[in-house]
């Protein structure tokens, strides 16, 4: 047991094994997917390490990790000249590899399927060192290995990253059966947006201090920033947990919009589905970001019906009733400006919603009073027409994808909160009142 009463889990290494993943050809993703397959169990990867096809390289890899260690080793199980991963690995625990009749009859019959005769590789990917068990690869030939070898759980899989996605299931499936894994650990998620991590940490620092025992993580989304709490099931960490949540929720209030793993665009679509509402978007600095991010998802037709895309002047003028006037008093970027923008966005193309943005995404364009990153959001709904200021501290790329964020948000909070209601709140630690 330790601190936060949680069964202490072995500890997890990762060996990922091929020259590309060192000469900046292939990123190694594979160790991302073993870490979230790990991610409901109470284990944490201790070490990765990244290594050449080369068989001094994977025994100093493998002579790092020690006795009772959880070791997954990725790459070099196919059949090529390259890989060795298979070989390295029985010599260094100095065990034999003997040819599993099952595994080659699986090979040959999918080859057959094929039309490949017999390929010499095909009999190196039937080896399995001794004590260890083989998993059938849903995807490709080369079946993954599990089993104890010198006091470690090794588990070997291929380094294609869709095999190993494949073989995945059965891999930890297979670690749980046989004991390897302490129990599930309960996990709460919350997705939040319009709030940097800093601001949440801060929202939730008395519920942390009051609630010693639950694992705090933290991470920048696409869309915000998402906070995921652990305590191993059945201990007092679950107690807590559970003690924890109401808090939690009403702490960050509005600044959740999911608590399962759907994304900000899929809850917008969800409730403009559920209330048959359309959507129309006037867009000036995302230049019709807005507008794919809300298409992204298959169904969006049932909401989504198009947008101005409003880049020059003369476009929120002639195509979205700008006054003139105003814009040139009053400037493209003001509140004045993206109020019509999104009332005549709303009213041109007929919808029941409309989501308005202009701002100055830089490099160039800020002056004194409007620094880069000065953004306006506009939202007309079918009651009133609300705007706010936000200041996005980034550079252009991200400063236009903090828009799209903030403004597909903003959006849901008029779902979630009704069409009189203005979607900001002072925690939004994005806006700056205007
Ligand atoms: P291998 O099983 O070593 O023959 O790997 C086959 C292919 O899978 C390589 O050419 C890479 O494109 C890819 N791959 C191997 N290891 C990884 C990894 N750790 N992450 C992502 N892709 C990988
Ligand atoms: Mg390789």
């Amino acid at each position: 047991m330790n601190m936060s009463g949680a069964v202490a889990g072995p500890t997890v290494q990762i060996i990922a094994i091929g020259d590309e993943l060192l000469e900046g050809r292939t990123s190694d993703t594979n160790s991302r997917r073993i870490q979230q397959a790990l991610g409901a169990h109470a284990v944490q990867v201790s070490l990765i390490q990244v290594v050449p096809d080369r068989e001094e390289a994977i025994v100093r890899a493998l002579d790092r990790t020690g006795a009772g260690d959880l070791v997954f080793v990725t790459g070099g199980l196919g059949s090529t000249p390259d890989d060795l991963t298979r070989d390295v690995v029985a010599r260094w625990a100095g065990v034999d590899l003997a040819e599993d009749p099952e595994v080659k009859q699986l090979l040959q019959e999918r080859w057959k399927k094929r039309g490949i005769r017999t390929s010499p590789g095909s009999v190196r990917q039937s080896q399995v060192p001794r004590g260890m068990t083989p998993l059938p690869n849903p995807v490709g030939s080369a079946p993954g290995l599990a089993g104890g070898l010198c006091g470690r759980t090794l588990v070997m899989l291929p380094g294609v990253p869709q095999e190993l996605q494949g073989l995945l299931p059965a891999a930890v499936k297979w670690l749980d059966e046989n004991g390897h894994l302490p129990r599930p650990r309960r996990t709460l998620l919350w997705r939040t947006a319009q709030a940097s991590e800093l601001a949440l940490v801060r929202t939730c620092s008395d519920i942390k201090l009051k609630f010693p025992r639950l694992e705090w993580s933290w991470w920048l989304t696409d869309w915000g920033v998402d906070i995921r709490l652990a305590a191993p099931a059945g201990s007092a960490g679950a107690d807590d947990l559970a003690a924890a949540e109401p808090e939690i929720e009403s702490a960050l209030g509005r600044l959740i919009y999911s608590r399962r793993s759907e994304t900000l665009p899929q809850v917008v679509q969800r409730r403009m589905l559920d209330r048959k509402a359309t959507l129309a978007v006037a867009e000036s600095c995302t230049a019709g970001m807005i507008g794919a991010t809300m298409t992204d998802q298959p169904g969006s037709s049932g909401f989504f019906r198009g947008g101005i895309l409003a880049y020059a002047d003369q476009v929120k003028t002639g195509q979205l009733g700008v006054p003139e006037d105003l814009l040139r008093d009053k400037g493209a970027v003001s509140q004045e400006t993206v109020l019509y923008m999104a009332a005549g966005c709303r009213q041109r193309i007929g919808t029941d919603y409309a989501v308005a943005v202009t701002g100055i995404s830089g490099p160039e364009g800020g002056t004194e009073d409007k620094p880069v990153g000065t953004t306006w959001i506009g939202i007309a709904t079918p009651e009133s027409v609300f705007a706010r200021k936000y200041r996005f501290p980034a550079d252009r790329e991200r400063n236009r994808l903090l828009t799209v964020a903030a403004a597909v948000d903003s959006m849901r909070r008029v779902l979630e909160l009704g069409d009189g209601d203005p979607p900001w709140q002072a925690a939004d630690s994005w806006c700056r009142p205007s």
